[in-house]
């Protein structure tokens, strides 16, 4: 029997913003399963692509969920959703890597600003004792050629992002930027504490159709034929989205939990992932089959999409990886990522995001 369904005990009220997202919809349906009171917000709580799956997801189960409209940049707006709540889950911020003009506007301000404003509200709200932060391993380093300046050619959460800014990896830098903010607040005050979990790249089935997250249209990609030619040599890690949403929970309710957490199941070059999906969907889609060579990518990369040459020469070719200790200890246990993997693809193709190939 968990906490929250355990006769006697009382159950923390959880707020979650950014409710409609791939990685908020698997936190509220384990809190609603666990019998938890969820305040969710969304910019829109009449769009029923953004609320739909949630309200469906509420139905039978034990907890309850609260739907509030709330936007990162308008101030105060979380303050309503948050009343009575003792645990704040702070997921809302833009991933999108590209199609955009201004990156300071899509990317960095509502995720400074928006932090700002979440951690403002929970300073007036009493009840809140902990915030559980949604950061990344964004936070942790802008460009993958910094493993070589880590002393055992691994990332912990030791590692801050000092690289990144608005024209050069301006997502990473938003998430950076909006994790120190996070610490700068928490430290002034002695009320709440801040946990944050730092996923690397997440992937696995999606509950909404609705979300614009990268990691959707990233597994698009591979299957539509767009890398048909052949992939950049890019090592990534990566991890499932419902060992990411399990983190949340234990980062909410383990009384001991503190700091980072690192989130990684292992790390893949993006050809490793194709050959995953190529070994269980066979011919069927235009997989790549190869690493194109670094100088084409760093020659036409500029011209197919946000991939920079800086980007290039900072990342293609350079392994990385990953301490995932500290999340092990605070209780994650992480599934095969192939199972991840094949999971997201069938279900990308279900959804009917590409067209097979003829
Ligand atoms: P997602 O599906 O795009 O979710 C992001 C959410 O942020 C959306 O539901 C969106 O809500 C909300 N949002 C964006 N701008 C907002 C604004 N101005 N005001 C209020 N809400 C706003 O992406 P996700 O992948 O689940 O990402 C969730 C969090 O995980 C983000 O903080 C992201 O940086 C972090 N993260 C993701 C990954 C990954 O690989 N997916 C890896 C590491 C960290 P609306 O419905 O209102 O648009």
């Amino acid at each position: 029997m968990n906490q929250a369904t355990q006769p006697g005990i009382t159950r923390p009220t959880v707020l979650v913003t950014g409710a409609s997202g791939y990685i908020a919809g698997w936190i509220i349906k384990y809190l609603l399963e666990e019998g938890y009171t969820v305040h969710a917000t969304v910019r829109d709580p009449n769009k029923p692509s953004s609320v739909g799956h949630l309200l469906k997801m509420a139905e039978g189960a034990p907890g309850t969920l609260k739907l509030f409209k709330a936007d990162l940049l308008d101030k105060g707006s979380f303050a309503a959703a948050m009343e009575g709540c003792q645990i704040v889950m702070h997921t809302a911020s833009p991933f999108v890597l590209e199609g955009f003009t201004d990156a300071n506007e899509a990317l960095v301000r509502p995720a400074l600003e928006g932090t700002r404003n979440v951690l403002e509200s929970v300073n007036a709200c009493a009840s809140v004792k902990r915030v559980v932060l949604t950061s990344s391993v964004a936070a942790v380093f802008g460009d993958n050629d910094e493993i070589g300046q880590t002393p055992d050619k691994v990332f912990t959460e030791e590692h801050w992002n000092n690289t990144s800014s608005v024209s050069h990896n301006p997502y990473q830098f938003s998430k950076a930027v909006a994790e120190r903010e996070a610490w700068k607040m928490q430290q002034m005050q002695t009320r709440w504490d801040l946990v944050t979990i730092n996923p690397s790249m997440v992937y696995g089935p999606s509950l909404t159709p609705g979300s614009q997250s990268a990691s959707i249209d990233t597994l698009v990609q591979m299957g539509d034929g767009r890398l048909r030619t052949g992939v950049p040599k890019l090592t990534y890690g990566v991890v499932d989205v419902r060992e990411v949403a399990r983190a949340h929970l234990l980062a909410a309710f383990k009384p001991e939990a503190s700091g980072r957490h690192i989130l990684n199941a292992t790390e893949l070059t993006m050809l490793q992932i194709a050959n995953i999906l190529r070994r269980q969907f066979g011919k069927a889609y235009p997989f790549p089959r190869m690493e194109a060579p670094t100088f084409l990518v760093w020659a036409f990369g500029p011209l197919m999409g946000p991939i920079t040459r800086s980007f290039v020469s900072k990342n293609v070719g350079y392994k990385i990886r990953f301490d995932n200790s500290r999340s092990r200890a605070l209780g994650v246990q992480y599934r095969p990522v192939e199972e991840t993997f094949i999971e997201h693809f069938q279900q990308v193709v279900n959804d009917g995001l590409l067209k097979k190939k003829r």
